[in-house]
C-alpha cells in the first residue's frame, strides 16, 4: 500500500478530476494509464533524437537505433526468450495475431483444423476465420463452463492430427479466467500442433517465461502494460519464424531487391516492414523498467488482494451477479445488477468519476454463452487502492437507487 502510493504519484492522469470528482480508473483491461517517465521519453525522442532507425550512418540515427534495439533486448529478458531476434515489434496484439494467421495461410490445407476457444477476444477469432476462409481449414471452438473455465475435456476431444494451430488466450479479458496454458501447449505439441497464446491481459500481471512454457507464439500490447499505444510484441520461436513467409513487403524487411525478385532480411527485420513506431518502442522500455522495479510478484499479490476485496464487497450488493467465477482469476470483474442495464450503470458511475467498461468487451461469444447482452466490468492495475474500491461501491449503490 505505501509502496503503491509512491507509484501513483508517477501517473499524472490518476490525479485528475472527472465530472468534479477524483477520477477512479477501473478500466485497466482496456488500457492502462502511463507513468511520467514513459510520457517524458516520447517527448525526449522527438526533441533530442528524432531520426529513422537502421538506415542512417549519422549520429542521431545511431542513437535511436541503439535505443530501439535496447528495447528488443529488454523484451527478450522480460519474456525470457532465447534470442532477441525472436522478438518482433508490431502495432499491438491484434497486429501480432494477424501476422501469424496471415503467414500461416501458406502452411494450411483444406481439412486442416485450427482450435480457438469460446472466450477469445475478437482479435483472436476473426483473423482465424479469415485464414480458414482463404485456406479451407476448419475452425474448432473449445467450450467454456458456467464458471468461465475452459472445458479441457472438450479441448482434448477436439485435438487431433488434423489440428495445426491452437490459438488461446492466457487470461480472458471479460471473465478474468487464467487458463492452464502450459498444459494446453503440452497437449497440442503431443499432436504436433503449434500454439499461439494471446497474452494481452497477462503480460502486465503475471510472469511469462516463453521457454518454460515452450510456447510457439506469444503476443501482447504495450499499452496494457503502462506503455504507449501502437506498439505490440510478437514472440515466435526462431525456427518457426524462419520457416514462415514474410507478412508485409517494403523497406527494412529486405536483403536485396531486384525488379523481378527480392530476398528477405534475417529475423527480426523480415517481419518489420516499414518505419515502426520508434518513439513508442523506445518509451516502452520505461514501462518494462517500471514493472521490474515493482516486481511482478508484488503486482500479482496486490492485484489479487484488490480482486478478493472487491469481489466480496460487490457480492454484498443485492441483485448483483458476477460473470466469471473461476478459481484461477486475474483482477477483472464482470457483473450485472438485476433490473439495471450495464450501460446505464456505466454512465452514472462516470458522473461520479468512476471509469468502468460496459458492453461485450470484444467478446460477443462469451456474452452469447451466458445469454446476456453485456456486462459492467471493473479491471484493476497495481496503482489501484482499497479506498477506490470503497468509493466505487458507494457510487454503485447510489446509481442503483437512482435506477431502480
Ligand atoms: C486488448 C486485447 C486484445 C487486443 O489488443 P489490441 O491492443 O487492441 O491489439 C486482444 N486480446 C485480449 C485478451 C485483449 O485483452
Amino acid at each position: 500500500m505505501k509502496k503503491n502510493s509512491n507509484i501513483r504519484d508517477r501517473f499524472p492522469l490518476l490525479n485528475v478530476k472527472v465530472n468534479s470528482s477524483q477520477l477512479i480508473y477501473f478500466d485497466n483491461a482496456a488500457t492502462t494509464q502511463k507513468p511520467k517517465e514513459v510520457i517524458d521519453e516520447i517527448t525526449k525522442y522527438y526533441q533530442e533524437e528524432n531520426s529513422n532507425i537502421h538506415r542512417g550512418v549519422h549520429h542521431l540515427s545511431q542513437i535511436s537505433t541503439n535505443n530501439f534495439e535496447e528495447c528488443r533486448i529488454k523484451v527478450q529478458e522480460f519474456l525470457n526468450a532465447q534470442f532477441s531476434h525472436e522478438i518482433i515489434f508490431t502495432k499491438g496484439t491484434t497486429d501480432s495475431i494477424n501476422l501469424v494467421s496471415t503467414c500461416f495461410q501458406d502452411e494450411l490445407q483444406k481439412g486442416d483444423e485450427i482450435i480457438i476457444s469460446e472466450m477469445e477476444h475478437h482479435s483472436n477469432i476473426v483473423p482465424w476465420q479469415i485464414c480458414c476462409k482463404k485456406t479451407g481449414a476448419n475452425l474448432r471452438v473449445v467450450r467454456i463452463d458456467d464458471r468461465g473455465n475452459l472445458d479441457i475435456k472438450h479441448f482434448k476431444k477436439l485435438l487431433s492430427n488434423k489440428t495445426k494451430i491452437v490459438a488461446i488466450t492466457h487470461i480472458s479479458n471479460s471473465l478474468g479466467t487464467i487458463n492452464p496454458i502450459k498444459e494446453i501447449i503440452q497437449l497440442s505439441h503431443d499432436k504436433n500442433a503449434q500454439v499461439l497464446i494471446d497474452g494481452a491481459q497477462a503480460a502486465a500481471h503475471i510472469t511469462v517465461d516463453v521457454q518454460d512454457l515452450n510456447v510457439d507464439f506469444y503476443c501482447f500490447s504495450a499499452h496494457k502494460l503502462f506503455g504507449p499505444t501502437g506498439v505490440g510484441v510478437l514472440y515466435g520461436k526462431e525456427k518457426i519464424l524462419n520457416s514462415l513467409p514474410p507478412y508485409q513487403g517494403g523497406g527494412e524487411m529486405i536483403e536485396k531487391v531486384e525488379l523481378s525478385k527480392s530476398t528477405y532480411a534475417p529475423l527480426p527485420h523480415k517481419f518489420e516492414a516499414g518505419t515502426p513506431n520508434i518513439a513508442g518502442v523506445i518509451a516502452f522500455k520505461k514501462s518494462i523498467s517500471l514493472i521490474k522495479e515493482i516486481g511482478l510478484q508484488e503486482i500479482s499479490s496486490h492485484e489479487d488482494k484488490l480482486l478478493k476485496y472487491a469481489t466480496k464487497k460487490l457480492l454484498q450488493i443485492e441483485g448483483l451477479e458476477i460473470i466469471g467465477t473461476s478459481e484461477r482469476k486475474s483482477a477483472i470483474i464482470s457483473f450485472n445488477i438485476k433490473g439495471i442495464h450495464h450501460y446505464d450503470l456505466g454512465v452514472l458511475l462516470d458522473k461520479m468519476g468512476v471509469a468502468i467498461r460496459t458492453g461485450h468487451h470484444c467478446t460477443q461469444p462469451v456474452m452469447n454463452r451466458f445469454s446476456i447482452p453485456g456486462t459492467a466490468r471493473i479491471s484493476f492495475a497495481y496503482y489501484n487502492t482499497f479506498e477506490e474500491i470503497d468509493s466505487c461501491i458507494i457510487a454503485i449503490n447510489k446509481a442503483k437507487k437512482m435506477l431502480l
